[in-house]
């Protein structure tokens, strides 16, 4: 039986107001699986939804953070801090902030070390853009970039991250990677960690699939083999979408 993780990536989206809204909306839903659930929130938002989602099994998780204990790093938030709230997970990786923030593989490497002390759980995005796919090289781009992410990080520590497979052209394009081009990648990750850190560790991590996941699509996704779980932005901001994949991944969990 597959254990799932639906996480939704909220990017720069929702004052407190309307996350509080929303939780108010997912949790009179009941969902058979809230325990498989998180939202990736603005920092802002973090401690409304902490307290929004106590007691219902759906988890909070943040979007960045500094791989700094503390110091004179304007702007940043560090690992203690989000400890302090209360978060579960955190996104390290994103495509957008690799490409608009400067994020390289070696502060995600940074930031995997600094969350594990932490016990918070990344969520380490790694995919290709177009260009690399069309030249034929997505499985050199992401091994690359798994290699580079993962330096000196033990199996121990291997295993309690969380990998989504985020194809660069699939992101918030409507460009939805098929179920055979996702599974494909998401097989390739599993093969590799599994290649040097072993089965043991593959079996207790997730890859997740992430770019345009939506209702539509998510049942023929998450039914892949190496498929674990979805990281999904633009339809993880109305409850009802994010809710709809929720249910295909419960229905394929039966
Ligand atoms: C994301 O933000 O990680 C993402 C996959 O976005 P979208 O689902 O909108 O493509």
């Amino acid at each position: 039986m597959k254990e799932f993780l639906i996480a939704g990536n909220w990017k720069m989206y929702k004052t407190s107001a309307e996350a509080k809204a929303f939780a108010e909306e997912l949790k009179a839903m009941n969902l058979p699986n809230a325990d498989s659930m998180a939202v990736m929130a603005p920092f802002t938002q973090l401690e409304t939804l902490v307290e929004a989602f106590k007691d219902t099994g759906i988890k909070v998780g943040a979007q960045n953070v500094h791989y700094e204990k503390e110091g004179a790093f304007t702007g940043e938030i560090s690992v203690d801090m989000l400890k302090e709230i209360g978060v579960d997970y955190c996104v390290v990786g994103h495509s957008e902030r690799r490409q608009y923030f400067g994020e390289t593989d070696e502060t995600v490497n940074k930031k995997l070390k600094a969350l594990l002390a932490a016990d918070i759980t990344p969520i380490l995005c790694v995919g290709e853009t177009l260009k690399q796919r069309e030249d034929g090289m997505p499985q050199i781009v992401i091994g690359a970039q798994l290699t580079s992410d993962l330096a000196g990080l033990s199996e121990e520590d291997v295993r309690k991250i969380v990998i989504a497979y985020e194809p660069i052209w699939a992101i918030g394009t409507g460009k939805t990677a098929t179920p055979e081009q996702a599974e494909d990648m998401c097989g390739f990750i599993a093969g590799m960690i599994e290649g040097i850190y072993g089965e043991v560790c593959m079996d207790r991590m997730k890859v997740l699939y992430g770019g345009s996941m939506k209702p539509a699509n998510a049942k023929d996704l998450l039914s892949q083999p190496s498929i674990k779980g979805g990281l999904i932005g633009g339809a993880s901001l109305k409850p009802e979408s994010f809710a709809e994949i929720a249910k295909a991944a419960y229905e394929l969990s039966e």
